[in-house]
């Protein structure tokens, strides 16, 4: 494909290469937020109609819905071959489509000196760097899920928008081109809002350049496996006992998360019958006839399917955007020792008292 470029065509368009010659960027993502086809339209893009030579590749751990997803693209001027599918471990650029990975994963990992660091946020640049430091690096911020919502679309084509301003060798109009030609073929009525998105997201991103020239860079950690085949224990035994309480889901929620408003609630229990990760806490309120109430969510496990919210029949429980803070403010926390005034026999899981 890039041989039919003039070589001259591709040559220069790199701001910067690795040892080997390549422009190396990272999406970091969860499963249903669309970074495997961002990469592939931007890889498409640079490779098809900029000169250049490239490749795009995802890795999708589990292969479930809200679970964490890199997608690598990498690109070089056209004489080069790309021989490598090694993920990409020291990006130029990554982006992150889902601000809750900043808490469970080291997005930033291995990033470059005069890198760039791009998330989906409604916060600042500047807020951004106070939160995660890296002085060395671009940051930048846009709020793809706010455009997305507003388009009726995803995350992903307003996240192409800022990845494609923010790399600037790119012509934008190679990518609207490749997302014009992407959608036609299966989903034709979605062009226009997508590329309105693209447009968007390359519109608002807010980029804030380095404050420091090598200070606060994110070092390379190499990941992998916690054991190895060396130290693995006979049978691969899990561990970490009750390692399924342990685990946060919260990073799964693509961008909002049930509200309880306790005012309207009538304590029928229907929520908590269609969630299906038991994430609703009751307290026992004593009595001739005891029964039970509904203190709230525990967002340490909810995924934010929203099925509470479709069922509740008082509209006790409300679809709300997901803001920095919000679910930690709200939460009322799960306890797994009996409560205080619980009697033997008593269900163990117990409440923090409503906020
Ligand atoms: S479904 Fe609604 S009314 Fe019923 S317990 Fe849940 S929040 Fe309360
Ligand atoms: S959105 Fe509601 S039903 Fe879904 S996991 Fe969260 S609390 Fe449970």
């Amino acid at each position: 494909m890039a041989e039919e470029m003039a070589p001259s065509a591709a040559q220069g368009l790199l701001p910067q290469t690795d040892g080997d010659g390549f422009y190396e960027i990272r999406f970091e993502s969860i499963g249903g937020l669309g970074a495997h086809l961002a990469g592939q339209i931007l890889a498409e893009a640079g490779v098809l109609r900029a000169g250049l030579n490239g490749a795009h590749f995802s890795s999708y751990g589990s292969e479930k819905k809200g679970t964490p997803v890199k997608s690598f693209v990498r690109f070089c001027v056209p004489e080069r071959e790309v021989k490598t599918t090694a993920p990409v471990q020291k990006p130029h650029l990554v982006a992150v489509f889902h601000e809750g990975l900043l808490r469970t994963e080291k997005v930033a990992n291995g990033l470059r000196p005069g890198g760039i660091l791009i998330v989906n946020s409604t916060a600042s640049p500047a807020e951004m760097r106070r939160r995660l430091g890296f002085g060395c690096l671009w940051i930048g911020t846009v709020d793809a899920l706010g455009i997305a919502v507003e388009e009726r679309t995803r995350v992903n084509t307003a996240m192409l928008g800022a990845v494609t301003r923010a790399m600037g060798f790119l012509a934008p109009e190679a990518v609207r081109e490749t997302i014009r030609a992407t959608f036609r073929r299966k989903y034709p009525q979605l062009v226009e809002a997508n590329l309105r998105t693209f447009q968007r997201g390359h519109d608002e991103l807010r980029l804030e350049p380095p404050e420091a020239e090598e200070d606060g860079c994110p070092a390379f950690e190499p990941g992998g496996p916690l054991l190895g085949y060396l130290d693995a224990p006979l049978g691969g035994a899990v561990t970490n006992p009750g390692n399924s309480v342990l685990k946060d889901l919260s990073v799964s929620r693509q961008g909002f998360l049930p509200v309880f408003l306790r005012e309207k609630c009538i304590d029928c229990g229907l929520c908590d019958v269609v969630c299906p990760d038991l994430c609703f806490v009751w307290e026992t309120v004593p009595g001739a006839r005891r029964w039970r109430r509904l203190l709230g969510v525990d967002y340490q496990y909810c995924k934010g399917c929203l099925k509470c919210v479709e069922i509740c029949p008082v509209q006790a429980l409300e679809q709300q955007r997901e803001t920095e803070g919000l679910a930690a403010a709200r939460r009322v926390q799960t306890r797994l020792a009996p409560a205080e005034g619980l009697e033997a026999g008593e269900p163990v899981v117990a409440a923090q008292a409503a906020r």
